[in-house]
C-alpha cells in the first residue's frame, strides 16, 4: 500500500478491510461483530476511491485482530469485492479477496415468512446454487434468493 493511499492511520498489527461499498459498511460491522471488539477499530466512511462503482468506499482497520477465513468469507454475501490486508509490523503480509463459501449458516435471513427459520429459533442455512449469477437457496424451504436482495440476520 502506498503512503498517499493511507487515508486512515496505519496500524501495527491487525486486519484491514478495504474497498467496502459505503452502503454496506454497517453490514460488515455487524457480520464481524465489531461492536464487541475490545481492540481499536478505525472506520473510514465515504473515502474517495476509483475502484468502487460509486466513486467512494469505506475502510475498516481492526488492531490486533486476525479473523478466521470462515468469518471473513461471510463478507462475500454483502461485499464480494472487498480487499483483506493482514498487517504485521506495519507491513502488509497478506492481501486477498473474500471467497464465497458453498453454504452460509446463520448469516442470511430467509425471505419466505412461512419458512421454518422465520418461525423457530434456529440458524438459517443457504447453499450457493449459482455463483455467476449470485443465487442462494434456502436449505429448508428451497426459496431462491439473489445476492442483491440479501438481508443479513440480526445479531442477538
Ligand atoms: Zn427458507
Amino acid at each position: 500500500m502506498k503512503r498517499k493511499e493511507l487515508l486512515v492511520a496505519a496500524i501495527e498489527n491487525g486486519t484491514v478491510i478495504d474497498h467496502i461499498p459505503s452502503d454496506k459498511l454497517f453490514d460488515v460491522v455487524s457480520l464481524l461483530h465489531l461492536e464487541r471488539m475490545k481492540t481499536a477499530v478505525t472506520v473510514g466512511f465515504n473515502l474517495k476511491s476509483k475502484i468502487t462503482d460509486q466513486g467512494h468506499k469505506s475502510i475498516i482497520k481492526i488492531a490486533d485482530k486476525f479473523f478466521t477465513d470462515e468469518e471473513l468469507n461471510q463478507l462475500s454475501v454483502v461485499a464480494p469485492n472487498v480487499t483483506l490486508c493482514l498487517i504485521r509490523d506495519y507491513e502488509v503480509v497478506e492481501k486477498r479477496q473474500v471467497e464465497m463459501p458453498d453454504t452460509l449458516e446463520g448469516i442470511v435471513r430467509c425471505p419466505n415468512i412461512k419458512c421454518i427459520t422465520n418461525n423457530e429459533p434456529m440458524r438459517t442455512r443457504f447453499r450457493v446454487t449459482n455463483r455467476e449469477l449470485g443465487i442462494l437457496q434456502c436449505c429448508y424451504c428451497n426459496k431462491d434468493l439473489p445476492l442483491s436482495e440479501v438481508k443479513i440476520v440480526e445479531q442477538q
